[in-house]
């Protein structure tokens, strides 16, 4: 899969994208530069768009104040929509884009498990400010608006963040296991449930013991108990 990001903030995905599961990743940073070098060897790559080289003159305009007054600024339309053209233009084939804002349709593992099955192009629209003119949605620029949950962030960096390590989770060969993916909280395999507790080694720690059916080698008891953990 490849995920272009058009972001104020590029340098925001550096860490997150770079360590842990998704350092599998290949990660691209542009200044609204073609990207041919990009690594079609990963599953997954993801390349940075900096908002503000597409801005308007000297100072590089992205946002205006917003008609009907009122406190903060509005990402511009015509900034956005031509630096998203340019975006489409330089990948093969039409991306699904996805705004974010807390207006959105909430972020759940089922649309995650949608987005990483129906999709092999996304480009992801990080909100700033206030947010962006309502008209990039209105002229159907965006297929989908996503909230992350019910309370406001500064930027719709985080949101995209959260995601991509979500959606990533879901690309074969991202993950080590690939069942590590399958039996988790909200899988179809768990009825969509929250998941049954985990215990390693000591058996004992400060009188919390592992719960003995864990410990009985007994495989179908086991699997009794866990399907009564969920929840
Ligand atoms: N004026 C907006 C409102 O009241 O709904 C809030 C704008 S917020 C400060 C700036 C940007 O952060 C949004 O455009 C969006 O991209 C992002 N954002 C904030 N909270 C979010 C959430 N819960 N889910 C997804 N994106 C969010």
């Amino acid at each position: 899969m490849r995920i272009d990001i058009l972001t104020l903030f590029p340098a925001m995905f550096t860490g997150p994208l770079t360590e842990s599961i998704l350092q599998r990743a290949s990660l691209l940073r542009t200044d609204g530069e073609s990207v041919a070098n990009i690594h079609d060897d990963k599953p997954l790559q993801i390349v940075l768009h900096d908002l503000r080289a597409f801005g308007a003159g000297r100072y590089r305009q992205v946002d205006d104040k917003p008609y009907g007054g009122g406190a903060g600024m509005v990402l511009k339309v015509d900034v956005v929509v031509p630096a998203m053209e340019a975006i489409i233009a330089c990948g093969k084939g039409k991306p699904h884009c996805i705004s974010f804002s807390p207006r959105g349709k909430r972020l759940t593992q089922p649309r995650v498990e949608r987005i990483a099955r129906k999709y092999d192009r996304l480009l992801l629209l990080c909100g700033h400010y206030e947010g962006i003119d309502q008209r990039v949605l209105d002229g159907g620029w965006v297929d989908e608006e996503v909230s992350i949950g019910d309370y406001v962030l500064t930027g719709g960096e985080l949101p995209a963040m959260v995601l991509i390590d979500a959606v990533a989770r879901q690309i074969p060969g991202v993950l080590g296991k690939e069942e590590s993916s399958q039996q988790e909280s909200f899988s179809r395999a768990l009825h969509r449930k929250r998941e049954y507790p985990h215990y390693t080694r000591p058996e004992e720690f400060r009188n919390l013991r592992v719960p003995d059916v864990l410990l009985s080698g007994h495989h179908a008891d086991i699997e009794r108990w866990r399907r009564s953990q969920l929840y």
